[in-house]
């Protein structure tokens, strides 16, 4: 069966999500063919994925099948006509995947936190023109993430996407890795040519947080998914607790809301709210430069009356009284108290 479908092409369009789907690791070939058994009967998943070699966070784990389960993706991929994804995280794992003819390559959020690694990647990938994939490396930062893509693309990668799987967090949150909608947001705004992709298994690490989890990716405008599926969630070896069956997934694709992505000219409200929004920033910005002017003339004042920069008591009130405003006028507490604490960072800074 051919499911007809050209991810290079896709690259090019970007027509329509690309939906990825399979499970978390390769565990045996029935496990295989029966996940993708299931995924086959829904059109709209394109793409096989399968974790071959699995980065554990604890030694004792199940870390893969190895290269056995690439000729059991060599056989769905022939049965079912998907193309075949996986994680490499070594030049080893490049040359046997390509060998096996694995299709779509990713790189793991583990091993984009390391330049090397990804470097040894980019060098075994010369000269090639197998689409990768790179995931958020865990630790928040934007610019390792483009950094590695970076790395590829100087080896010569034309197919490059991005895959937004949550970053580390110590703080309580509900989600396995806490989304920072903000970061993939700013990989979007520094490239807008590479696709993100969202891998929301990663992010909630439970099932009861995929729907809305990925309805949020989608109203951001999101180009794909990533979502772990099983034939027996509960007997997964790995990550069990956030694959789903096939049969769900296909519940979960049919409930997503899509929106219009680009706006036409005509829908004049929206301009109209969008011009006012441009404006009360305009007036936030001609505010801000004006505050940090006072703040300037304050800071010669205590230079020149031996007094310190920081006056603590003084910036808790105020920032109290900010924040008890700002909650009065309907206002986020956190926002509040986080928007003035920049503030007076720069305040402060500027007096230094
Ligand atoms: C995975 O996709 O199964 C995986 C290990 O992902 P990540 O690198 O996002 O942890
Ligand atoms: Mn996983």
């Amino acid at each position: 069966m051919v499911r007809d479908f050209d991810i290079k092409t896709w690259f090019k369009s970007r027509a329509g999500l690309l939906i990825i789907s399979g499970p978390c690791s390769v565990e045996s070939e029935q496990q295989l063919l029966d996940t993708a058994s299931g995924l086959s009967k829904i059109p709209s998943v394109k793409v096989l994925r399968g974790g071959i070699w699995k980065p554990r966070t604890r030694p004792d784990a199940f870390e893969g099948i190895g290269e056995i389960g690439l000729g059991w993706m060599r056989e769905a991929k022939e049965r079912f006509g998907f193309l075949t994804m996986t994680e490499v995280a070594t030049p080893e794992h490049v040359e046997l995947a390509i060998e096996n003819g694995i299709d779509i390559l990713w790189v793991g959020a583990r091993t984009v936190v390391n330049p090397f690694s990804v470097q040894e990647l980019a060098n075994s990938l010369k000269g090639n023109d197998i689409p990768v994939f790179v995931k958020n490396p865990i630790a928040p930062d934007v610019k390792l993430w483009l950094g590695a893509v970076e790395r590829l693309e100087s080896a010569g990668l034309k197919y490059l996407g991005a895959i937004h799987r949550g970053f580390s967090s110590y703080d309580e949150s509900p989600y396995r890795n806490a989304p920072l909608w903000e970061i993939p947001i700013e990989l979007n705004r520094l490239r807008p040519d590479i696709p993100i992709v969202t891998d929301v298994s990663h992010i909630c690490g439970c099932r009861e947080l995929l729907q809305d989890t990925a309805q949020k990716a989608l109203d951001l405008a999101t180009n794909g998914f990533m979502i772990e599926s099983h034939c027996n969630p509960d007997a997964a070896l790995t990550d069990g607790k956030q694959q789903i069956t096939p049969e769900n997934l296909n519940i979960l694709i049919n409930q997503f809301v899509i929106r219009l992505k680009n706006v036409n000219s005509d829908e004049e409200k929206l301009k109209i709210f969008r011009e006012e929004i441009d404006k009360i920033d305009d007036e936030i910005l001609n505010l801000l430069a004006k505050r940090m002017n006072v703040s300037d003339k304050i800071g010669v004042y205590k230079k020149e009356h031996g007094l310190t920069v920081l006056q603590i008591d003084r910036w808790k009130q105020v920032l109290e009284d900010h924040i008890n405003k700002g909650v009065k006028l309907g206002l986020n507490e956190g926002s509040v108290k986080e928007i003035f604490e920049i503030i007076h960072k720069d305040s402060i800074g500027r007096q230094l």
